[in-house]
């Protein structure tokens, strides 16, 4: 730790030099392990955060410190235009887990939503008759450039940075009738999170899910899902569709699959891969320490058989959000796995989540009147109890 991570003037460089996108507390983040954070004055943190659902080992897994170190020392970035091993493995240990038969590997979520959306609109220019609009839903949270911003269905967003791009549709999350209404000869996908993260954990209902594999079917259009919030463990399976025992055509993953390495994918059927040389790149994609980070994290999630145990302990940490429900003023417990979320009885969300900071609890409000906890998959139930004992004080000190 460095004396000078926390001095004024180091505050006044990030303030001066950092473009201002966000407003951050002033604690300067030093390390990690595990559920906890440390800050450059050495205060601990408990994160329920754990970078955006991103950290799924936690802080610093050793076994994932361990590979990205050895694959620094061997080669750290080959070509695009070459193969290397390590994306071998990745692809390898993907496809063999999941329903789909392809990769491609980029760096973020975003990116890989603009990809599976291509990959669409080749699929519906070549197969449906030049169908290209793809309908999502409203409330819905697919990345930050100008596609993805126009396929989210985000509350606000539809008058930011004019023009969008055209070619998405808009409906109702968990709203069958709605979806099937929207579909016309110009449809090529439909596009959702099985869970919408961003918008305070939204869980769609079987029959709603169910229900777009059927329309999909019956229509000859693609079911994308995007599960960069809800892959790789998340809700207690390894990929969210598995507890719909649906199979998408195209699914998206970002988030936990790098366990915090930058990572992301799309992965397709077969019959959907119809790119041809050019159609699809990026410098990074498939750069060998990010498909180290990859393997590394899927193979231990399989080998140690980590969802079972985020499934089991969301299941305890909701039962004990709900016993507290009567003292606490919370209601309407829902996720599946450890992607939960609470409502508060007013809008307290961004002075719970201050005071919890201010208690040494990373604790996030996707909306003003919800809270969320997306912890490290590996957390105990002593730190979900710490949690809760953090918590209870922080709504106890704003209500
Ligand atoms: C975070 C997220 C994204 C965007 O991922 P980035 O890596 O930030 O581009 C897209 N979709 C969902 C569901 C997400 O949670």
């Amino acid at each position: 730790m460095t004396e000078s991570s926390s001095t004024p003037a180091m505050l006044n460089v990030a303030e001066q030099r950092l473009m201002y996108v966000v407003t951050r507390p002033e604690q300067v983040m030093v390390r990690g392990k595990g559920s906890y954070l440390w800050d450059a004055n050495d205060n601990r943190y408990l994160d329920f955060i754990q970078g955006w659902a991103v950290n799924c080992l936690g802080h610093c897994p050793p076994v994932l410190v361990r590979a990205i170190n050895k694959q620094a020392k061997q080669l750290v970035n080959g070509s695009p235009a070459l193969l290397n091993d390590q994306m071998i493995e990745a692809a390898k240990i993907l496809t063999e887990n999941s329903c789909l038969d392809k990769v491609w590997f980029g760096n973020s979520g975003a990116e890989v939503n603009e990809g599976a959306v291509k990959l669409a609109r080749k699929y519906g220019a070549e197969q449906l008759n030049g169908a290209y609009e793809i309908i999502t839903t409203r409330d819905s949270f697919h990345g930050r450039t100008l596609g993805m911003m126009s396929a989210s269905g985000k509350v606000g967003w539809d008058a930011l940075f004019e023009p969008k791009v055209p070619g998405f549709i808009h409906v109702d999350f968990n709203d069958l009738e709605a979806t099937s209404s929207a579909i016309t000869d110009r449809t090529c996908a439909i596009m959702l999170e099985p869970i919408q993260g961003e918008a305070g954990v939204n869980v769609a209902t079987q029959e709603y899910i169910s229900g777009l594999r059927r329309l999909c079917d019956e229509r000859g259009i693609l079911l994308i899902l995007d599960e960069i919030q809800t892959g790789i463990g998340r809700t207690g399976k390894l990929f969210g569709y598995e507890n719909y025992e649906i199979e998408p055509d195209i699914m998206t993953l970002g988030k936990g699959l790098g366990g915090g390495f930058p990572v992301a994918a799309f992965l397709a059927k077969d019959k959907v891969c119809v790119f041809e040389a050019g159609d699809q790149g990026g410098t990074y994609g498939g750069q060998p320490l990010a498909m180290t980070a990859a393997y590394t994290v899927v193979n231990h999630m399989i080998d140690k058989k980590i969802p079972d145990r985020a499934r089991r302990r969301g299941n305890s940490l909701k039962r004990k959000l709900r016993k507290l429900s009567k003292e606490t003023g919370l209601t309407n417990i829902r996720g599946t796995g450890l992607l939960v979320a609470v409502d508060l009885p007013h809008d307290l969300g961004a002075a719970v989540v201050a005071q919890a900071f201010d208690n040494g609890l990373l604790i996030n409000a996707p909306k003003p009147n919800a809270l969320r906890f997306m912890p490290a998959l590996t957390v105990s139930d002593a730190e979900v109890d710490e949690m809760l004992d953090i918590l209870c004080g922080a709504l106890a000190s704003v209500s």
